[in-house]
């Protein structure tokens, strides 16, 4: 067997698990032990396919031989492993509440009266702060202030 089929074989074999893992969601039981051990386990999977995908590219540059079929496949699994990450991380979140220290950032379940980490009281902060929110800031454009002829349209704009 050649170093390309062993990939490809190993790459069939892991792109099958993947969609296995991913659509069995239903009837599940909510348990977050196996929910963080899925979640370390798929960043094992991406760090080790972008290795196997550096392995892949260093031997088809020392071979000439094409890789691309290999290289094309190790991409699309660290897609779906990162989409797969990405739905087991909402899906922690969405079943836990989380609480995070203000002091040095670690998620601590809401129960906590302290960090785990740091031992920083977390009711306080929780009472300002009760979850973590992303805003999105807007820059506003200095072009309204450069153009004072076209302030009669402003208010009306958005
Ligand atoms: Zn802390």
């Amino acid at each position: 067997m050649s170093v390309f089929e062993e990939l490809f074989d190993d790459f069939m074999d892991r792109a099958k698990s993947v969609a296995d893992s991913a659509t069995r969601k239903t009837g599940e039981v909510v348990d977050m032990g196996k929910l963080r051990y899925e979640i370390k386990q798929t960043q094992w999977d991406i760090e080790k396919t972008y290795a196997k995908l550096g392995a892949i590219v260093y031997e088809s540059k020392k071979s000439s031989e094409s890789y691309d079929e290999v290289i094309e496949l190790a991409i699309s699994e660290i897609d779906s492993l990162c989409s797969k990450l990405q739905e087991l991380e909402l899906r922690l979140r969405a079943y836990k509440r989380v609480v995070k220290c203000h002091h040095c950032g670690k998620e601590n379940d809401q129960n906590f009266l302290f960090c785990s980490r740091c031992g920083s009281n977390l009711q306080t902060e929780e009472a300002a702060e009760p979850d973590v929110v992303e805003v999105e800031v807007e820059v506003v454009s200095s072009q309204e202030e450069a153009a004072p002829f076209s302030q009669e349209e402003s208010a009306e704009e958005e």
